[in-house]
């Protein structure tokens, strides 16, 4: 099969239905999932009859509710298509009810409080709106997950939600400038995903890496990413055979996967697939970040999706370009060849400026994780304030509009490199700025904050949510005027007015930047925990509550689970680094400090003389000496409960603080001696051996 006809062939696609439903249920069935109409119960006995066949088909046995909890990683219990008929034969079997309804136990997921241990009941339900695939012998039904009370306890029910709440109002904005024939708005996204790929047997030998998905220690290497020759640079050949087999399996669940490149550090990489309706991206980039895992292991490596597995070197990412874009086709962010006339484009412009600043707390939040806490920050990713980059063609036309002067003509420039058998090329009205969090990139704002770990649903809740508010006030304001044009400039005046402070165009990485940044008002809040608690300000609950996209018990619950998950994180982290030193570090060091002695005393038993080796192996000791008395305070500080403060928040704060710190000079002291010890007896591998030996 060549790739084109292989593309989808695993996923229960628009094409299979077609063909094997009955008109009147595909048809209904299109409804729901591209208008977003009901769901119409009584379609579902055909759709899973149709879905069964097509998956033994496929050469499934089971079938599975595949859910996103707030852990971050996708779960889902395996059924069999069986079932024995009174006469005692054994049939395949797959309900309506099956289809549409699961029942995992929901008090054994995350829930901040939700559900109590003797509360179990929580239900999955089915999303016809992502298609259904089949991998390794299950067929996957997507779904939403919620407790047996209604509350989600998921990632996709507050997404579905906030589509939801934006459609209305943003078909309001397309009547309100004259269209009459779209019939629905949905996000579209592209989320482009960083990843390292290492040596399995190296990882392997780490219990880091096992553990946490990231190093806890680990001298620089001689060779990092100084001379930037890894990005986009030559491809090796077991990680090209690696990518070649994630296109072909991406391909066949319908994953338009498109871009693949080497990315900036030694060993990190990146794959872009084509955007689609936001809750189809994020569907496909979970699975994207299962399959990677999956196939690196066939290929002897191992996929790193951890924000920063190695100090010091840059840490992975993913980009979530975002766009909205209408049943028929209708971009709302394509500037077209006059942008500024071009009402649309420029009320979606301004509709975005003001939720960057007016909600600035909960987008910096979406990026909020342990991981990415290392990252944002670090002149290797944007920094943790919140700003906008438009270029100076667009800032200079909605700026023009906002004071009332006609914004000047922009020319088509092209680019001469002066040499006549190249061709001239057609320049982009703006340049790149790889350093803002929130960029206009030609017809799309990329949002760069995210982590590569990261579900990216909570980002898309954000935007979504806050423009069904925004879009709601400007239509109030364009349905009820007298002269579009004239309402349309108002409105970007006012945007201007109101949120100019988020727009920044230079550098996000310089030092005046963070001054500039702070004369503006906007905050710059580097760790999670500076930015958690805008889950529950009052502002925020009632904006998600406003559009249904969460209860307040809902916010609770998920900054509830967000500063659990933290403690739980740092202390994994913590256990772990101590069996690496006690275990491994310790016994190396002495062992080696052992051996030089020993060699000290034979040498001076000749009579020779050598101080260079006596100050060695002071040095040595000292360190080894300030390694057993770090590990002693970082297992003081995770163990000794008088140290263990109560409240969830403020163990957070004290694992942040403390036990934090209390690991990084524990891993100081590491790093210190790895680059002093015999190679030979260094109990793991080096970030040059990580990093260098694909
Ligand atoms: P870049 O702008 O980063 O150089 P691309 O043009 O390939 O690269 O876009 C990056 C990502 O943005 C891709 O996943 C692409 O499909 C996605 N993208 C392009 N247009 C849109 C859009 N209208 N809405 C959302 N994502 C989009
Ligand atoms: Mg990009």
């Amino acid at each position: 099969m060549d790739y084109l006809s292989a593309f989808g062939s695993k996923t229960f696609s628009d094409e299979v239905m077609r063909e094997h439903l009955p008109d009147k249920v595909y048809r209904s069935l299109k409804d729901t999932s591209n208008l977003g109409k009901p769901l119409d119960p009584g379609i579902a006995d055909v759709v899973a009859a149709v879905m069964k066949d097509w998956a033994l088909g496929q050469g499934a046995t089971h079938y599975s509710h595949w859910f996103h909890p707030l852990s971050n990683v996708s779960s889902g219990k395996h059924d069999a298509f069986l079932s024995i008929s009174p006469d005692g034969r054994v049939m395949s079997e797959f309900s309506s009810g099956a289809l549409v309804r699961g029942e995992p136990d929901a008090s054994s997921f995350p829930s901040g409080g939700l559900r109590a241990t003797f509360e179990a009941r929580g239900y999955t339900s089915w999303d016809p709106s992502s298609p259904a695939f089949v991998r390794n012998g299950t067929l996957y039904i997507p779904t939403a997950f919620c407790a047996y009370s209604g509350e989600s306890l998921d990632s996709k029910t507050p997404l579905l939600r906030a589509m939801q709440a934006l459609n209305p109002q943003a078909l309001r904005i397309l009547r309100a400038l004259g269209n009459t024939t779209s019939r629905q708005v949905m996000p579209t996204v592209g989320a482009e995903q960083e990843y390292f790929l290492i040596d399995r047997e190296m990882y392997e030998a780490r219990l880091d890496l096992k553990l946490c998905g990231c190093t806890l220690m680990g001298a620089k290497p001689p060779k990092g990413q100084e001379l930037d020759d890894h990005y986009c640079g030559r491809i090796r050949t077991r990680v090209s055979d690696f990518m070649r087999e994630l296109d072909e399996r991406l391909w066949q669940l319908g994953i338009p996967s498109k871009t693949k490149h080497n990315e900036t550090a030694p060993a990190q990489h990146e794959m872009a697939p084509i955007y689609q309706t936001v809750n189809i991206a994020c569907d496909n980039n979970l699975l994207t970040m299962e399959l990677m895992r999956g196939i690196a292991k066939k290929h002897g490596l191992s996929c790193l999706l951890h924000e920063k597995p190695f100090a010091g070197i840059n840490g992975s990412g993913k980009h979530n370009n975002y766009s909205l874009s209408t049943d028929d086709g209708i971009n709302f962010l394509s500037p077209g060849k006059n942008p500024a006339e071009n009402k649309l484009f420029l009320l979606t412009l301004c509709a975005l400026i003001e939720v960057a600043d007016a909600h600035a707390d909960l987008l910096r939040l979406s990026a909020a994780t342990p991981g990415n806490d290392h990252r944002l920050g670090g002149y290797e990713a944007p920094p943790a304030i919140i700003s906008m980059f438009l270029g100076e063609h667009l800032t200079d036309i909605i700026t023009s509009i906002a004071q009332g002067i006609r914004p000047s003509l922009h020319k088509a420039q092209s680019l001469n490199t002066g040499v006549n058998v190249l061709p001239n090329l057609r320049k982009d009205s703006n340049d790149r700025n790889r350093t803002s969090p929130l960029s206009f990139t030609g017809n799309k704002f990329e949002f760069r904050m995210l982590g590569s770990s990261q579900n990216i649903a909570f980002t898309n809740v954000v935007l979504t949510t806050g423009l069904a508010g925004v879009f709601s006030r400007f239509a109030d304001r364009l349905e009820g005027c007298k002269d579009l044009e004239t309402e349309v400039a108002n409105i970007v005046a006012d945007t201007i007015q109101n949120h100019e402070r988020i727009i920044f165009n230079g550098n996000n990485y310089a030092q005046e930047w963070m001054e500039e940044a702070q004369r503006r008002g906007l905050p710059n809040l580097r760790g999670s925990l500076n930015i958690v608690d805008a889950m529950c300000e009052q502002k925020n609950i009632d904006l998600f509550a406003r559009h249904g996209v969460f209860t307040e018990a809902e916010c609770r619950a998920r900054y509830d689970v967000f500063l659990e998950s933290f403690v739980k994180v740092v202390t994994i982290e913590a256990e772990t680094m101590l069996q690496m030193v006690r275990r491994q570090v310790i016994p190396a060091v002495i062992s080696y400090i052992g051996e030089v002695a020993g060699s000290l005393l034979a040498l001076e038993a000749t009579g020779l003389e050598n101080p260079a080796t006596r100050n060695h192996l002071e040095t040595l000791n000292n360190y080894a000496q300030a390694l057993h008395e770090r590990c002693d305070a970082l297992n003081d500080a995770c163990h000794a409960q008088e140290n263990l403060p109560n409240g969830l928040r403020q163990r957070a704060n004290y694992f942040q603080e403390t036990v934090r710190l209390r690991m990084s000079e524990l891993r100081e002291s590491c790093d210190a001696l790895e680059v002093i010890v015999d190679d030979d007896k260094w109990p793991m591998p080096t970030y040059t051996d990580l990093l260098h030996r694909v």
